[in-house]
């Protein structure tokens, strides 16, 4: 029986393109007004420090063209964290989830399951994500998060250590995610898995070994196995 629902979020509860196409931007527009609103912040201070040990220069020439290039780079990512969270902050950024996801997990909760979450942003990103939401702070329906610290997400190691951290075996979670790497990682820890592939975002694969569904509306935890 299905205990706790685990799920992923970009691609799963919210778009792909809510990253690509709103934080990043995002970022990039605000950047130039928030350094000099902000330049006698020690933070900040200690991220242009950082910036200018990897590249001299205008550190708005240069932290822009970061953004374009896509760099994972520690004081970028500490720089766009503090001006995302600004920006949820002031209610100028709103946090995407599809209204299926919400419904139903509100739906799964109220029944007695437990929400979890696992993604790759940090669990601080997650929780402003999901507290200010173009639906409102939704925070109250999850039980946790994880995030890379507990591992790799294509590694089925890392569903083990999420079903002792919650202290549920594996055969008692249903994983959600879009990504078919982590699908089967998570099946081969044990956990039972639903692979979503939202319209206009991802294909549904031929011949995956595991149910996949278009929205969280086909997914029933109850009757895990009777798609
Ligand atoms: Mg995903």
């Amino acid at each position: 029986m299905i205990r706790i629902v685990l799920t992923d979020i970009e691609g799963t509860t919210s778009s792909l393109s809510f990253v690509k196409d709103v934080l990043f931007p995002y970022s990039k527009k605000k950047l130039a007004d928030f350094l000099s609103r902000h330049k006698e912040d020690p933070k900040v201070k200690a991220i242009l420090e950082e910036v200018r040990k990897i590249e001299e220069g205008d550190p708005v020439e240069v932290l822009t063209r970061w953004i374009e290039e896509d760099r994972k780079i520690t004081p970028l990512k500490e720089l766009q964290g503090l001006i995302w969270e600004e920006g949820y902050k002031s209610g100028e950024l709103k946090g995407h989830i599809y209204e299926d996801a919400y419904e139903k997990l509100k739906e799964w909760k109220e029944k007695g399951l437990k929400i979890y979450v696992y993604s790759s942003g940090s669990v601080k990103a997650q929780k402003l994500l999901f507290s200010h939401t173009q639906l409102g702070d939704i925070t109250h329906l999850f039980s946790g998060y994880f995030d890379t610290k507990i591992g790799n997400k294509k590694d089925p190691e890392s569903y083990r250590r999420i079903s002792e951290k919650v202290g549920v075996p594996p055969g008692g979670i249903l994983f959600l995610s879009d990504n078919p790497d982590e699908i089967k990682a998570a099946a081969e820890a044990g956990m039972k898995v639903i692979r979503v592939a939202r319209e206009g975002e991802n294909e549904i694969i031929e011949r995956f070994p595991y149910p996949q569904v278009r929205s969280f509306y086909e997914i029933d935890p109850f009757r895990h196995g009777r798609l």
